[in-house]
């Protein structure tokens, strides 16, 4: 087992950043270990146009420390109204990389989302025409499913109906946390991957009820059983070109979270690689986490790998127990206040 481990400087491929002073607060600690993310697009109200991403991307620049080498890959809301002339315009002209679906009420700021898929047809043609990715937030919403069934239920219903209509459409499903997904992604083709967060490899279903519930454990999709996390743990490891880095990284003030009816969504971007690099390593799959991290994002995406490096050594780094947020209010980061047994050491940002 090696000690050190440089790999090509990563990406994260699925991160929210918010906005005012939460994207001020978050920023620095994704911009540190990543050369790239792909940014959400669920502010409210959501990003829906190229004027609107390319105005967010200044705000995400300008929040940038001083010499940070960070760039910001900004995404399209899907609606209803969606219009294919314009969301290809945008494509064309760099201000989207790819669009998001959020099934209507699927999770966060999500009320605009599609409420049916069929209601955007043209759109996803015009995707396809043209090369650029959806971005799927796989389940349904339909109340009379069970929350731990949405994911399976929507690539029956919906991802598997859509796959055959329009093969030639690149999709990224994102944040898998089935047996069934992996599945369907690994068996699927050259034009679907799939992302995979920290927090799903290292969680099952019991991590939410774990001594009183658990509120900072709570994210949708919503953890699953033990099964389906040793699946995806067998899929990010495996080297399988089909699974990237995605860390879902999703901050709430602790005020948000830690309340009646507290909001979904974990914050793991203080430790997002030291994270990846300790699954990877207790799976025995260290050599596997450049390609996770830093190559198979990029392939899928037709993007250059990055330049820089990153290197990690089995050494002791804390995860912080807070991230202040403004005067009130403070973020609780994934893991807050543990030990992790990976550190980054150097970087090079060339
Ligand atoms: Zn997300």
């Amino acid at each position: 087992m090696p000690d050190r481990l440089t790999i090509r400087r990563p990406d994260d491929w699925h991160l929210h950043l918010r906005d005012g002073a939460a994207l001020k607060a978050v920023l620095p600690y994704t911009a540190h270990q990543f050369g790239r993310a792909i940014v959400m697009p669920n502010l409210s109200p959501p990003i829906t146009t190229a004027v609107a991403a390319q105005a967010y991307r200044a705000r995400i620049i300008a929040a940038l420390p001083a010499n940070a080498d960070f760039t910001p890959l900004m995404t399209a809301y899907l609606t209803d109204d969606s219009d294919a002339d314009a969301l290809a315009a945008g494509f064309a002209d760099g201000a989207f990389v790819a669009a998001k679906l959020y099934p209507a009420h699927a999770t966060t700021n999500s009320a605009a989302g599609v409420t049916d898929i069929r209601n955007i047809d043209a759109v996803l043609e015009r995707m396809a025409e043209i090369g650029m990715p959806l971005l799927i937030h796989g389940e349904v919403t339909d109340h009379r499913v069970d929350i731990f069934d949405r994911e399976a239920v929507f690539i029956d219903t919906i991802l598997l109906p859509l796959m055959s209509r329009l093969p030639t459409l690149r999709i990224v499903f994102e944040h898998a946390t089935t047996e069934h997904a992996v599945t369907c992604v690994r068996e699927g083709g050259a034009n679907i991957a799939a992302t995979i967060t920290p927090h799903h490899l290292l969680l099952n279903r019991n991590a939410m009820f774990q001594g009183g519930i658990q509120p900072h454990h709570y994210c949708l999709p919503i953890v699953k059983r033990e099964r389906h996390r040793l699946a995806l743990l067998e899929s990010a490891t495996s080297g399988d070109p089909h699974f990237f880095l995605g860390t879902d990284s999703a901050p709430h003030a602790v005020s948000a979270k830690e309340t009646v009816c507290g909001c979904a969504g974990i914050f793991n971007a203080p430790s997002a690689i030291e994270n990846y690099a300790e699954i990877f390593d207790a799976a025995g799959a260290l050599d596997r986490l450049e390609a996770f991290a830093s190559i198979n994002g990029p392939r899928f995406y037709g993007l250059p790998v990055n330049a820089g490096s990153l290197t990690l050594e089995r050494a002791p780094s804390v995860v912080p127990a807070l991230v202040k947020l403004d005067d009130r209010d403070a973020i609780r980061p994934f893991r807050a206040g543990e030990t992790l047994g990976w550190s980054i050491v150097e970087e090079d940002l060339s």
